[in-house]
């Protein structure tokens, strides 16, 4: 059968580098900013790669590779990086308008392991350092952002800028075998804390929080004065959803850590994708409470970029 549309320029890729097990691709974008539904809210969402080498077993992003014919295993095996996302970046924010927001890494890691090779994120925050008066908002769940400080400080005098950093857990025994090649919780919430430091505005994010494994009060409760300690604004949160390309990875894996949960895991995700309404409701409550408990807002606070502050000043002299 004739590959067509993404899944023929996945196959026409060039190999730029193969690491381990892990292979390297360029593929050739035709855009690079996606518009969303109009229930999300952010507008507009930006991924600089295709496939997470970070292999969380939760990931729901594996379907993107159904796309380009590939198996769910080959998310976390086969990386593509974007080509020109600057030079796209440039030519599409025309189209965007000053309030609508962008938000990048929404469906895989802007960070990756990836990211030291080809900096396709920091060119697009390079394309954000010479905007002014956009709203961006990054996720990530690696402290390699860090090495990006100096191009997010000036995006933040300019524009309005939140980072959001993703912890399920502070349990690092849980978190490698939940997120094995994430850079540990403990790495995060440094880099929650120096982005802080530096007079970024962050939030961190729980999700996706899972039944019977990261959903209990006593470690939610842990990880939210964990975040609001090391300078967060914000703690965000919401509970799995497992399509099927995501339950292949997941269910297994359950199986095998934690065989006492997988019967209930296999009963609610076998008609849907989503946890039913009364979890759901329970785990919101929950979250809020303990978002309370530590004053922390759902995400980072809006603010007035230094530059908007300088332009709104009254004129004294007429020159
Ligand atoms: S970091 Fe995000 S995109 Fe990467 S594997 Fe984990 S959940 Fe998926």
């Amino acid at each position: 059968m004739a590959l067509v549309g993404i899944a023929r320029l996945a196959a026409e890729g060039p190999l730029l580098e193969a690491k381990r097990s892990v292979q390297y691709f360029e593929i050739a974008a035709r855009s690079i900013l996606n518009r969303t539904k109009p229930t999300m809210p952010f507008q507009w969402t930006i991924n600089p790669y295709r496939g997470c080498e970070f292999g969380c077993k939760y990931c729901y992003a594996r379907y993107t590779h159904e796309f380009m014919e590939m198996a769910p295993a080959d998310f976390e095996d086969k990386i593509y990086a974007k080509s020109s996302s600057a030079l796209l970046l440039k030519q599409e924010l025309r189209k965007v308008a000053p309030k609508d927001h962008i938000a990048l890494g929404t469906a895989t890691d802007p960070y990756q392991p990836a990211e030291r090779r080809f900096g396709r994120t920091r060119s697009i925050l390079e394309v954000f350092a010479r905007e002014s008066g956009r709203y961006l908002g990054i996720t990530t769940k690696s402290d390699l952002v860090m090495r990006d400080l100096d191009l997010l400080c000036e995006i933040a005098r300019r524009n309005v800028l939140g980072v959001h950093i993703t912890i399920t857990t502070l349990d690092e025994k849980l978190a490698r075998l939940l997120e094995p090649r994430a850079p540990r919780p403990e790495l995060r919430l440094q880099a929650v804390e120096k982005l802080s430091q530096a007079g970024i505005r962050t939030a961190v994010f729980p999700n996706p929080i899972m039944p019977g494994l990261t959903d209990g009060e006593r470690s939610l409760d842990r990880l939210a004065k964990a975040a609001r300690d090391h300078g967060a604004e914000g703690f965000g949160g919401g509970p799995l959803f497992l399509m099927p390309s995501a339950q292949a990875v997941f269910l297994p894996f359950l199986e095998e850590h934690f065989p006492r949960l997988a019967p209930h895991y296999r009963e609610q995700f076998e008609t849907s994708a989503y946890l039913d309404k009364s979890y759901k409701d329970e785990l919101r409550a929950r979250v809020e409470r303990i978002r309370d408990r530590y004053g922390l807002a759902t995400g980072p606070i809006d603010y007035r970029p230094e530059i908007w502050l300088a332009e709104e000043q009254p004129t004294l002299f007429e020159m």
